[in-house]
């Protein structure tokens, strides 16, 4: 294993919130000794053998049922519902929102409420103008946190960090073309980057090696004084989006 797949083997342990990787010896020694080249036979400790980066195959199901009746953070104590996604497990496309908001936490799904609407008509609507025939159902939507946060606050970065695990699990199962990261919230979660989303809105960033766009949270382009500006320039977003995925 060379060094750049333990980075890319740490980095992911560490986004599952694991700090602290063991080395141990492997069971049985992979190639005969004399095969070893000699610079690597003055390695003290052996390369550490770790899985797969998700296990082969996983699907969505088995993600769902890991979680189960989740109370690894504070705020499954007052939700109705987990809140897991819903959508296209094969869709080249995949939203990412925040964390479900009353009506989501209600029916056990994500986006249903105004906020969800409007994303809805926003993707089925600039699809149909750019000629893409796409409907809602036919791209995956999920939030980074699964349950709904009181009041509907920000999700706290150590929730953030357990719930993300699963997202990450959600996104490698599906294994998009793109990501569409809907508000900082997201951004920052898939993309690492500290910056507020008017600056980052419109540009790709990468998660693994999968494109991010990052673009205004629907429920941003609810407010009165974000309907002219705003509104454009999430359409444009959408519009980049669209076309890198199915052009
Ligand atoms: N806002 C989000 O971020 N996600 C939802 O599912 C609903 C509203």
């Amino acid at each position: 294993m060379d060094n750049d797949l333990v980075r890319r083997y740490l980095e992911f342990y560490q986004d599952l919130g694991i700090k602290t990787v063991y080395r141990l010896p492997p069971a049985a020694p992979a190639t005969p000794a004399a095969s070893i080249p000699p610079e690597r036979t003055s390695v003290k400790a052996p390369t550490p053998e770790l899985p797969p980066l998700a296990p082969p195959g996983e699907g969505l199901f088995q993600i769902l049922a890991d979680i189960g009746d989740c109370r690894r953070c504070r705020l499954h104590e007052q939700r109705s519902k987990i809140v897991f996604g819903v959508g296209n497990e094969r869709s080249p496309l995949v939203f990412v929102g925040e964390g479900p908001g009353a009506d989501e936490d209600a029916q056990g799904i994500p986006f249903v409420g105004r906020a969800g609407q409007l994303l809805t008509q926003m993707i089925e609507g600039t699809a149909k103008r750019e000629g893409i025939p796409l409907l809602r159902d036919d791209i995956y939507i999920c939030n980074v946190v699964k349950c709904r946060p009181p009041g509907n606050r920000a999700p706290e970065p150590d929730e953030m960090e357990i719930c993300g695990q699963f997202l990450f699990r959600q996104l490698m199962a599906i294994r998009p073309k793109a990501i569409c990261a809907l508000g900082g919230t997201a951004a920052r979660a898939l993309t690492g980057h500290k910056e507020g989303v008017t600056k980052m809105r419109g540009k790709w960033f990468q998660w693994r090696e999968i494109p991010v766009m990052v673009t205004y949270h629907p429920s941003y382009l609810l407010r009165p004084y974000n309907q002219g500006t705003a509104k454009r320039e999430a359409w444009e977003d959408l519009k980049r989006v669209l076309h890198f995925v199915y052009d």
